[in-house]
């Protein structure tokens, strides 16, 4: 980068710009993944529309690799690159409620956390996902699937437009309306496209859920997970939540004999009155001996953000995802061959039903294409200690080898670690060509490409 375009950015950006030799770059390269450890050359922090268009401008005029931050969790660390520039949103944290028209304009750099604070004063939720400290943008532009998602759908289906800075450097709305074709590729095409710097969502009447867990030994975990699967393909679109296999942790919240016992369980979340959510869940919390059984009524705000305190930044961290439309008994099989491998306290396995209200939308009508999915399994291998990382790294890759066979053959685009153009296209399948057109259109040299990329159409 040359020193008078520096000294020009300088000159306008009212955000911080940081680079290797200040104080504060070590932990503005911080991203949420402690495996990620990239050194760029200049952190662009912007505070305003106006810093990202100069920021912008300065990654194309030199020639930078530009990766684009949100809330900086993105398992792959694609919010952050070497020797290039990184255009952080982080300090754009603007939030405005419209309770009237029940919807919330969010700038850039809010994570859920903020977004849940903001629209439960007025007694309603966007649907998000399960942990307050993800980024809104990066959750978003990916499909966003959370405890709301069987009754509200994806959170990109509650997108009702999105301000964006295009490679141009120019400055557009994309909804329904405007740029239609943008709007399309954004919801589930990723930081392809441009620099979001604010979104507008539909809110919906979410205050108190129906919140907590249901524990299973393993030993029960064939019949639990086969249940499951029967029970949520007609349960009623109010009963969220996700199952998971995971080691109990340690905390006063649990009793102590279950402390680091691994087990199966069921995070419910139930938008549904306390009557029907009682009759709703009650052919699954009566199956056979649970070990722990608590749902009750509960915030929003604290059921989104109960695991915070376990998934601190900094972990390491590596994942594996994949879509099934079912699970055969055979996938169950499989899945309880490697639970009782998990290696370390916080290592997981989650599947996230995503039927109801996403399969009113067709396969087509947004980037997302996995519209006919039942769930969303994502492989997790966390622990704070980098010594640990070789073995969760591969039960989570042998594990998903093992299953991979029985899934519908792409993932979720934001449970994806860098995992190549055949992936990519897989996961987006017959959207792919439409989403390299649009990217054709509004970024033809693939200055955002620090991203699940989407190649320009030739
Ligand atoms: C602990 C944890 C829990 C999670 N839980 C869920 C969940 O419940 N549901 C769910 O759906 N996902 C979940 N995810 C996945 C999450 O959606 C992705 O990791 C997502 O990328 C995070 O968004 P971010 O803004 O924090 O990402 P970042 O790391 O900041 O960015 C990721 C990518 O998003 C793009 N991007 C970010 N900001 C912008 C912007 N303003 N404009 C354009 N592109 C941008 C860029 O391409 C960037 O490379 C979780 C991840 C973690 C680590």
């Amino acid at each position: 980068m040359s020193k008078q375009s520096l000294d020009q950015l300088k000159s306008s950006f009212r955000g911080e710009l940081i680079q290797p030799s200040d104080a504060a770059y070590d932990s503005a390269r911080k991203v949420y993944n402690g495996m990620i450890d990239k050194r760029p050359r200049l952190i662009a922090r912007c505070v305003d529309v106006a810093d990202v268009i100069a920021a912008v401008r300065f990654g194309v005029d030199n020639e930078m690799l530009t990766a684009i931050r949100g809330g900086g969790h993105n398992g792959a660390g694609l919010a952050i690159c070497d020797d290039g520039l990184v255009i952080d949103l982080s300090r754009m944290k603007g939030i405005r409620v419209n309770p009237a028209a029940k919807t919330v304009r969010v700038e850039a750099g809010c994570v859920w956390g903020d977004v849940d604070h903001a629209t439960h004063a007025f007694g309603l939720a966007a649907p998000c996902g399960f942990i307050s400290s993800t980024g809104v943008a990066g959750l978003t532009l990916g499909g966003g699937i959370g405890y709301l998602t069987r009754r509200y759908g994806l959170t990109i289906d509650n997108l009702l437009a999105a301000d964006l800075v295009l490679a141009d450097g120019r400055f557009v709305t994309a909804s329904s309306q405007e740029n239609p074709d943008l709007f399309w590729a954004i919801r589930g095409g990723g930081g392809n496209f441009g620099v979001v710097t604010s979104f507008e969502f539909r809110l919906h009447p979410v205050d108190t859920v129906q919140f907590g867990p249901t524990f299973w030994s393993l030993d029960e975990a064939s019949n639990v997970l086969r249940a499951y699967r029967d029970f949520i393909k007609s349960a009623p679109e109010f009963v969220g939540g996700f199952f998971a296999f995971l080691v109990v942790p340690p905390a006063p919240m649990f009793p102590q004999h279950l402390h680091l016992k691994k087990v199966c369980a069921i995070v419910w979340c139930s938008t549904g009155s306390p009557e029907q959510t009682e009759a709703a869940l009650k052919p699954m919390r009566s199956l056979g001996n649970p070990l722990l059984d608590h749902v009750g009524p509960t915030p929003f705000p604290i059921a989104q953000s109960i695991f915070d305190p376990l998934f601190v930044p900094g972990l390491q961290w590596y994942w594996r995802a994949d879509n099934f439309t079912d699970l055969s008994d055979d996938a169950i099989a499989r899945h309880l061959e490697y639970a009782p491998k998990i290696p370390t306290m916080l290592s997981t396995m989650h599947l996230y039903p995503v039927n109801g209200a996403p399969q009113r939308i067709a396969k087509n009508d947004t980037a997302y294409s996995f519209r006919e999915a039942l769930f969303a399994e994502v492989i997790v291998g966390v622990d704070p200690d980098p010594a640990n990382a070789q073995k969760m790294t591969a039960w989570c890759k042998d594990y998903w080898d093992a299953l991979h066979p029985f899934s519908a053959g792409g993932a979720y685009v934001n449970f994806m670690m860098e995992e190549g153009q055949d992936r990519v296209q897989a996961t987006y399948r017959d959207n792919y060509q439409r989403l390299a057109d649009i990217k054709r259109k509004f970024d033809p040299k693939n200055f955002f490409r620090v991203n699940q990329n989407i190649r320009p159409a030739e």
